[in-house]
Protein backbone atom coordinates (compact mmCIF):
# COMPACT_ATOMS: atom_id res chain seq x y z
CA UNK A 1 0.00 0.00 0.00
CA UNK A 2 1.15 3.13 -0.58
CA UNK A 3 0.47 6.98 1.24
CA UNK A 4 -2.71 8.22 0.63
CA UNK A 5 -3.04 11.20 -1.41
CA UNK A 6 -5.75 14.11 0.47
CA UNK A 7 -4.96 16.97 -1.98
CA UNK A 8 -6.39 16.57 -5.22
CA UNK A 9 -8.69 18.75 -7.35
CA UNK A 10 -11.33 17.88 -9.70
CA UNK A 11 -13.59 19.34 -12.22
CA UNK A 12 -15.65 20.69 -9.87
CA UNK A 13 -13.13 23.28 -9.45
CA UNK A 14 -10.08 23.90 -11.24
CA UNK A 15 -8.63 20.30 -11.62
CA UNK A 16 -9.27 18.55 -15.71
CA UNK A 17 -10.79 15.18 -14.65
CA UNK A 18 -13.55 13.57 -12.91
CA UNK A 19 -13.20 12.02 -9.40
CA UNK A 20 -14.19 8.92 -10.79
CA UNK A 21 -11.23 9.53 -13.08
CA UNK A 22 -8.66 9.84 -9.97
CA UNK A 23 -10.14 6.78 -7.74
CA UNK A 24 -9.38 4.92 -11.16
CA UNK A 25 -5.93 5.47 -11.11
CA UNK A 26 -5.67 5.22 -7.02
CA UNK A 27 -6.40 2.04 -7.47
CA UNK A 28 -3.96 1.27 -10.19
CA UNK A 29 -1.16 3.31 -7.66
CA UNK A 30 -2.23 1.14 -4.92
CA UNK A 31 -3.25 4.07 -2.30
CA UNK A 32 -4.29 3.57 0.54
CA UNK A 33 -6.46 6.40 0.63
CA UNK A 34 -8.04 8.87 -1.85
CA UNK A 35 -9.12 12.14 -0.47
CA UNK A 36 -10.58 15.23 -2.81
CA UNK A 37 -10.43 18.67 -2.00
CA UNK A 38 -11.54 20.90 -4.48
CA UNK A 39 -11.32 24.80 -3.58
CA UNK A 40 -14.22 26.38 -1.52
CA UNK A 41 -14.08 30.14 -2.64
CA UNK A 42 -15.17 32.98 -0.54
CA UNK A 43 -17.75 35.21 -2.21
CA UNK A 44 -15.99 38.02 -2.09
CA UNK A 45 -13.08 36.78 -4.07
CA UNK A 46 -14.10 37.55 -7.37
CA UNK A 47 -12.15 35.50 -9.71
CA UNK A 48 -12.20 34.84 -13.24
CA UNK A 49 -12.63 31.59 -14.54
CA UNK A 50 -13.44 28.27 -12.15
CA UNK A 51 -10.24 28.86 -9.95
CA UNK A 52 -13.20 27.53 -6.83
CA UNK A 53 -16.67 26.71 -6.51
CA UNK A 54 -18.82 29.27 -3.96
CA UNK A 55 -20.86 26.91 -1.05
CA UNK A 56 -23.50 27.33 -3.61
CA UNK A 57 -22.04 24.71 -5.92
CA UNK A 58 -20.43 22.58 -2.89
CA UNK A 59 -24.12 20.02 -3.22
CA UNK A 60 -22.67 18.65 -6.68
CA UNK A 61 -19.50 18.25 -5.39
CA UNK A 62 -20.12 16.22 -2.28
CA UNK A 63 -22.53 14.35 -4.39
CA UNK A 64 -19.96 13.66 -7.00
CA UNK A 65 -17.35 12.37 -4.25
CA UNK A 66 -20.04 10.18 -2.96
CA UNK A 67 -21.13 8.57 -5.74
CA UNK A 68 -17.43 7.76 -6.48
CA UNK A 69 -16.88 6.41 -3.18
CA UNK A 70 -19.92 3.92 -3.57
CA UNK A 71 -18.53 3.16 -6.85
CA UNK A 72 -15.05 2.25 -5.92
CA UNK A 73 -15.72 0.49 -2.66
CA UNK A 74 -11.62 -1.08 -2.11
CA UNK A 75 -10.79 2.22 -1.72
CA UNK A 76 -11.28 4.23 1.13
CA UNK A 77 -12.87 7.71 -0.46
CA UNK A 78 -12.65 11.10 1.98
CA UNK A 79 -14.88 14.35 1.64
CA UNK A 80 -12.26 16.62 1.90
CA UNK A 81 -12.31 20.73 1.04
CA UNK A 82 -9.49 23.40 0.35
CA UNK A 83 -10.62 26.34 2.01
CA UNK A 84 -9.47 30.32 1.35
CA UNK A 85 -8.60 31.65 4.37
CA UNK A 86 -9.31 35.37 4.00
CA UNK A 87 -10.24 37.20 7.14
CA UNK A 88 -12.96 39.61 5.93
CA UNK A 89 -14.73 36.09 4.75
CA UNK A 90 -13.84 33.81 7.81
CA UNK A 91 -17.49 33.38 9.32
CA UNK A 92 -18.16 32.36 6.07
CA UNK A 93 -16.10 29.91 5.26
CA UNK A 94 -16.39 28.60 8.84
CA UNK A 95 -20.31 28.33 8.16
CA UNK A 96 -19.74 27.12 5.16
CA UNK A 97 -17.41 24.12 6.24
CA UNK A 98 -19.86 23.56 9.10
CA UNK A 99 -23.18 23.03 6.55
CA UNK A 100 -21.52 19.44 5.26
CA UNK A 101 -19.74 16.33 6.61
CA UNK A 102 -16.07 16.99 5.26
CA UNK A 103 -13.76 14.60 6.28
CA UNK A 104 -11.09 16.87 6.62
CA UNK A 105 -10.50 20.60 5.41
CA UNK A 106 -7.24 22.14 4.07
CA UNK A 107 -6.12 25.71 5.05
CA UNK A 108 -4.74 27.66 2.03
CA UNK A 109 -3.89 31.37 1.56
CA UNK A 110 -3.17 32.48 -1.99
CA UNK A 111 -4.66 35.59 -1.92
CA UNK A 112 -3.28 38.26 0.32
CA UNK A 113 -4.94 41.73 0.55
CA UNK A 114 -6.61 40.99 -2.65
CA UNK A 115 -3.52 40.34 -4.23
CA UNK A 116 -3.89 37.01 -5.92
CA UNK A 117 0.34 35.90 -5.54
CA UNK A 118 -0.02 31.95 -6.88
CA UNK A 119 -1.93 33.57 -10.09
CA UNK A 120 0.44 32.66 -13.25
CA UNK A 121 -0.71 36.65 -14.69
CA UNK A 122 1.01 37.95 -10.94
CA UNK A 123 4.14 36.24 -11.61
CA UNK A 124 5.17 39.19 -12.51
CA UNK A 125 3.02 42.00 -10.41
CA UNK A 126 3.95 45.30 -9.01
CA UNK A 127 2.43 43.15 -5.57
CA UNK A 128 6.29 41.59 -5.87
CA UNK A 129 7.52 45.05 -5.19
CA UNK A 130 7.60 44.21 -1.08
CA UNK A 131 8.38 40.53 -1.33
CA UNK A 132 8.53 40.03 2.74
CA UNK A 133 5.31 41.88 2.89
CA UNK A 134 3.87 39.16 0.77
CA UNK A 135 5.43 36.77 2.99
CA UNK A 136 4.53 38.49 6.54
CA UNK A 137 0.55 38.87 5.48
CA UNK A 138 0.68 34.90 3.93
CA UNK A 139 1.79 33.70 7.53
CA UNK A 140 -0.47 36.88 9.86
CA UNK A 141 -3.54 35.18 7.86
CA UNK A 142 -2.34 31.47 8.74
CA UNK A 143 -1.98 32.15 12.61
CA UNK A 144 -5.07 33.96 12.24
CA UNK A 145 -6.98 30.39 10.65
CA UNK A 146 -5.36 28.60 13.23
CA UNK A 147 -7.57 30.08 15.44
CA UNK A 148 -10.91 29.21 14.03
CA UNK A 149 -10.85 26.10 14.75
CA UNK A 150 -12.27 25.20 11.01
CA UNK A 151 -8.81 23.73 9.43
CA UNK A 152 -7.36 20.27 10.38
CA UNK A 153 -3.95 20.41 7.93
CA UNK A 154 -2.26 23.51 6.76
CA UNK A 155 -1.36 23.34 2.61
CA UNK A 156 1.76 24.09 1.18
CA UNK A 157 3.11 26.18 4.12
CA UNK A 158 5.85 28.23 2.51
CA UNK A 159 3.63 29.01 -0.72
CA UNK A 160 5.16 32.22 -1.49
CA UNK A 161 7.96 30.88 -3.54
CA UNK A 162 5.85 29.68 -5.77
CA UNK A 163 7.50 31.93 -8.79
CA UNK A 164 10.90 31.68 -6.86
CA UNK A 165 10.35 34.60 -4.85
CA UNK A 166 12.29 34.66 -0.95
CA UNK A 167 11.72 35.93 1.78
CA UNK A 168 14.44 38.14 3.46
CA UNK A 169 15.52 37.14 7.15
CA UNK A 170 13.48 39.30 8.80
CA UNK A 171 10.18 37.49 8.50
CA UNK A 172 11.98 34.57 10.38
CA UNK A 173 10.26 35.16 13.56
CA UNK A 174 6.89 35.55 12.02
CA UNK A 175 7.37 31.88 10.85
CA UNK A 176 8.24 30.85 13.88
CA UNK A 177 5.04 32.34 15.23
CA UNK A 178 3.24 30.31 12.55
CA UNK A 179 4.26 26.90 13.80
CA UNK A 180 4.13 27.73 17.51
CA UNK A 181 0.52 28.58 16.03
CA UNK A 182 0.09 25.28 14.16
CA UNK A 183 1.18 23.46 16.75
CA UNK A 184 -1.11 24.84 19.35
CA UNK A 185 -3.76 24.47 17.28
CA UNK A 186 -3.49 20.53 17.19
CA UNK A 187 -2.85 21.12 12.98
CA UNK A 188 -0.87 19.43 10.48
CA UNK A 189 1.01 20.33 7.65
CA UNK A 190 1.30 18.79 4.13
CA UNK A 191 4.65 17.91 2.15
CA UNK A 192 3.10 19.48 -1.15
CA UNK A 193 5.00 17.93 -4.14
CA UNK A 194 3.57 20.23 -6.79
CA UNK A 195 6.75 22.97 -5.49
CA UNK A 196 9.34 20.22 -6.25
CA UNK A 197 8.03 18.90 -9.93
CA UNK A 198 5.14 21.30 -11.19
CA UNK A 199 6.21 24.79 -9.85
CA UNK A 200 9.17 27.44 -10.25
CA UNK A 201 10.32 26.96 -6.91
CA UNK A 202 11.73 23.67 -7.56
CA UNK A 203 11.47 22.62 -4.01
CA UNK A 204 8.38 20.89 -2.02
CA UNK A 205 6.40 22.97 0.23
CA UNK A 206 7.51 23.40 2.73
CA UNK A 207 11.40 24.00 2.76
CA UNK A 208 13.32 21.46 4.21
CA UNK A 209 14.58 23.64 6.71
CA UNK A 210 10.94 25.21 7.66
CA UNK A 211 10.03 21.32 7.77
CA UNK A 212 13.04 20.41 10.26
CA UNK A 213 11.33 23.05 12.23
CA UNK A 214 8.06 21.76 12.10
CA UNK A 215 9.17 18.42 13.37
CA UNK A 216 10.90 19.60 16.28
CA UNK A 217 7.80 21.67 16.76
CA UNK A 218 5.62 18.63 17.19
CA UNK A 219 3.36 19.31 13.75
CA UNK A 220 2.41 15.95 12.29
CA UNK A 221 2.41 15.76 8.17
CA UNK A 222 0.46 14.33 5.54
CA UNK A 223 2.03 13.82 1.94
CA UNK A 224 0.01 15.27 -0.83
CA UNK A 225 0.45 16.14 -4.68
CA UNK A 226 -1.84 19.00 -4.77
CA UNK A 227 -3.17 16.75 -8.46
CA UNK A 228 -4.95 19.34 -11.27
CA UNK A 229 -5.06 16.05 -13.57
CA UNK A 230 -4.96 12.32 -12.83
CA UNK A 231 -1.16 12.28 -14.34
CA UNK A 232 -0.17 13.92 -10.90
CA UNK A 233 -1.87 11.83 -8.47
CA UNK A 234 1.00 10.62 -5.70
CA UNK A 235 3.27 12.79 -7.84
CA UNK A 236 6.84 12.34 -6.41
CA UNK A 237 6.00 10.78 -3.04
CA UNK A 238 8.82 8.63 -2.87
CA UNK A 239 11.41 12.07 -2.85
CA UNK A 240 8.81 13.54 -0.33
CA UNK A 241 9.10 10.75 2.05
CA UNK A 242 12.68 11.06 1.70
CA UNK A 243 12.49 14.47 2.64
CA UNK A 244 10.39 13.84 5.59
CA UNK A 245 13.02 11.17 6.79
CA UNK A 246 15.72 13.29 6.50
CA UNK A 247 13.52 15.82 8.89
CA UNK A 248 13.49 13.21 11.15
CA UNK A 249 9.80 12.26 10.74
CA UNK A 250 8.59 8.57 10.75
CA UNK A 251 5.37 7.99 10.28
CA UNK A 252 2.60 10.15 8.73
CA UNK A 253 -1.22 11.15 9.38
CA UNK A 254 -4.21 9.28 7.74
CA UNK A 255 -6.63 11.46 8.06
CA UNK A 256 -9.90 8.49 7.76
CA UNK A 257 -9.06 7.80 11.69
CA UNK A 258 -6.48 10.39 12.65
CA UNK A 259 -3.92 7.88 13.57
CA UNK A 260 -0.10 8.03 12.94
CA UNK A 261 0.91 5.40 10.39
CA UNK A 262 4.97 4.47 9.75
CA UNK A 263 5.74 6.29 6.76
CA UNK A 264 6.82 3.39 3.57
ZN1 LIG B 1 -3.69 25.66 -2.74
ZN1 LIG C 1 -4.77 22.78 -4.01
Amino acid sequence: MRLPDYHVHTCFSDGHDEPRAYAARAMQLGLSELGFSDHLRPRCLRHDGSYGTEQSGLDDYVAAVRETAAAFLELRVLLGIEADYLPEAADEIVAALAAYPFDYVLCSVHFVDGFGFIERHNRKAAGWRDVDQVWRRDYEMLIEATQTGAFDVVAHLDLPKKWGYRPTANVGGLENDALQAIAAAGLAIEINTSGYDRHPAGEMYPAPGLLERARRAGIQIIVSSDAHRVADLASSFAEATALARRAGYESSLRLSDRRLVALP
